[in-house]
């Protein structure tokens, strides 16, 4: 089975993700990170971000793997060609390559064809911007994840100062909420597979839902 979360940036859907995998005893596949580690890669080396061929190239002969903490039951680790990019690909550069990075066609062809053959292999709970109009279309259940800016800002600077503590956190509220619209605005109009809800897609405003909430009708949903 595959249970689609798609959504725009800090809609929350990578905790609550994460948390549903877990209680449904579901592998878990964090395809943004896919998507920052080609972004990461191509900043590492000098590659211009409308360099189509260059950027597909990478996508496409470069392995994306993931790594498991120690004790954690999900992957949290981040590797390109071996090199380990969990926190590399969360910095403001990385936000900022990412989205004209994933709309390359060759790349997002590159990423979905890996992204179908890891789903293929168990039931997964699968989060992204188009997981479940383009790479499962059929998926079991898909939920499009929302919630008012700047809840999503302020849930992402928590996750900030979570991931690299509250000094090394370097952006404020306002140039995260700018990021968040900024990307969302790139993401839901480019040309190739943009950030829509599919049109059998469950569509959940997470707003004023605790994470608890939003884990427990996600697992409700895919249990019915
Ligand atoms: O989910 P996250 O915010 O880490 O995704 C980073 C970026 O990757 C998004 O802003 C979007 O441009 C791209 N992305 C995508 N398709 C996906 C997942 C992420 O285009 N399935």
């Amino acid at each position: 089975m595959i249970v689609a979360i798609d959504g725009p940036a800090g809609s929350g859907k990578s905790t609550v993700a994460k948390l549903a995998a877990e209680r449904l005893g579901f592998a878990y596949l964090d395809t943004g990170a896919m998507y920052r580690a080609v972004a990461w890669r191509a900043l590492e080396l000098g590659i211009a971000l409308d360099d189509e061929p260059a950027l597909t190239a990478i996508a496409t002969n470069e392995p994306i793997s993931f790594g498991y903490l120690k004790g954690e039951p999900l992957p949290s680790e981040v590797y390109i060609n071996d090199i380990d990019v969990t926190r590399e690909i969360r910095t403001p550069a990385t936000d900022l390559a990412v989205s004209p990075v994933s709309a390359v066609l060759g790349v997002r062809e590159a990423l979905v064809a890996q992204q179908q053959r890891i789903g293929m292999l168990q039931d997964t709970v699968m989060e992204g911007r188009d997981i479940g109009t383009a790479v499962f279309p059929g998926a079991e259940l898909k939920v499009f994840l929302t919630a008012r800016p700047e809840v999503r800002a302020e849930r992402r600077l928590c996750q900030n100062a979570e991931r690299f503590g509250k000094e090394a956190s370097s952006m404020d509220r306002e140039a995260i909420l700018a990021d968040i619209i900024r990307r969302d605005t790139y993401d839901s109009s480019r040309e190739h597979s943009p950030l829509v809800a599919a049109d059998d897609a469950l569509v959940l405003d997470t707003s004023d839902m605790s994470i608890s909430e939003v884990v427990d009708w996600i697992v409700n949903h895919a249990a019915a």
